[in-house]
């Protein structure tokens, strides 16, 4: 039976990069019955559409989302981060955000597993007097016993399964004390019902010259929102850059469909040249793939990925790269 895809290609690279990714997984054997959905900055510029609600409902029937990128430099700062992607993030309740990062010649092999729901980017806060010399502006930290607890299982869940069986949490317990004490009792309950994993503690600022100095120590990595966003950038940057960065948006309960996407931007200075790396993107679709239950397909373009390596060809002649060491 054909995967039912709905199939975000949005801006600037992000359809060229989604188009060798759906070349890829269909060459891998997999079937796949897709349906492209314009959105993006360019359909918000065309007629005022984000993501409007019967859109997100049409959404839910698919068993997953595919995404390439959105965001125009026309458009305001936030009315896609905030209107589209963290729109479906709740709405679809996607409460994983996965990041692999793989690097096999320098030993780098471990997983973000960022929380994706709550924390900073929850959108608790507000202005006063906003516009005056007297404004004030808060941005709270939501952090619930639930959210916290499913994001921490999923990640002892996910660090079981590999062979090191290493999982490490990342906050900054010394300063915020209340939610980072909501994370670390939650942590070591979890911890209690998975002995054979190995566990241990890092604050952000201290996982930071790691994540550069010795990336090879982290197996599987559990933290929030706001950490998690910038980790996972930096984690980027030490393991092969900005066009190898996968991310998935998962709901691990099936209720909903999860959403995958590469980590970079639309790249508007490159738009149109084919001059982006596809490898971010197929590797988004890889982690699709797991989801599926094509984990052998999934693992057969990881390896493909790894050898197709002339990033000096374009865009397709990567993506036929991988294709032909399938
Ligand atoms: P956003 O806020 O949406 O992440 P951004 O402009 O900050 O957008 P990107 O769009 O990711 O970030 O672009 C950052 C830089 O990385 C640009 O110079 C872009 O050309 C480059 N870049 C991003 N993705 C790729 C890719 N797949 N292949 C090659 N270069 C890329």
């Amino acid at each position: 039976m054909a995967h039912k895809i709905a199939v975000i290609g949005g801006d600037g690279i992000g359809p060229e990069v989604v188009a060798e990714a759906l070349k890829v997984v269909r060459a891998a054997g997999v079937e796949l019955e897709t349906t492209d959905f314009d959105l993006g900055g360019a359909r918000y510029l065309a007629d005022g559409t984000v993501l409007p609600d019967d859109v997100l409902d049409e959404l839910r029937a698919f068993d997953a989302i595919l995404l390439g990128a959105v965001g125009t430099p026309e458009v305001p700062p936030g009315v896609i981060e905030r209107g589209l992607l963290l729109k479906m993030r709740f709405a679809l309740d996607q409460f994983v955000n996965q990041r692999p990062f793989l690097l096999p010649e320098k030993d780098i092999d471990f997983i973000v597993i960022r929380e994706n729901t709550e924390g900073t980017y929850a959108g608790e806060g507000g202005f006063l007097r906003k516009g005056t010399p007297q404004e004030i502006a808060t941005q709270g930290s939501v952090n619930t016993r639930h959210g916290v607890e499913r994001v921490v299982r999923y990640a002892f869940e996910l660090a079981q399964s590999r062979p090191r069986k290493h999982l490490t949490l990342v906050h900054k317990t010394n300063v915020l004390t209340f939610s980072g004490d909501l994370w670390q009792r939650t942590f070591d309950d979890v911890a209690a019902e998975f002995p054979d994993v190995t566990t241990a503690y890092n604050h952000v600022d201290a996982a930071c010259i790691y994540f550069v100095q010795d990336p090879q120590r982290y197996d599987v990595i559990v933290t929030d929102n706001l950490f998690g966003d910038i980790l996972t950038d930096l984690g980027g940057a030490v393991s092969g850059g900005i066009g190898f960065a996968s991310s998935g948006n998962l709901d691990p309960t099936r209720q909903a469909p999860s959403m995958f996407e590469p980590v970079h931007g639309s790249a508007p200075d490159i738009a149109g040249q084919a001059k982006a790396n596809p490898i971010a993107a197929i590797l988004s679709a890889a982690l699709m793939l797991d989801l599926l239950g094509e984990g052998d397909a999934a693992e057969r373009i990881r390896k493909a990925c790894a050898s197709a390596t002339d990033l000096t060809a374009s865009t397709p002649e990567i993506g036929d790269a991988v294709v032909a060491a399938l």
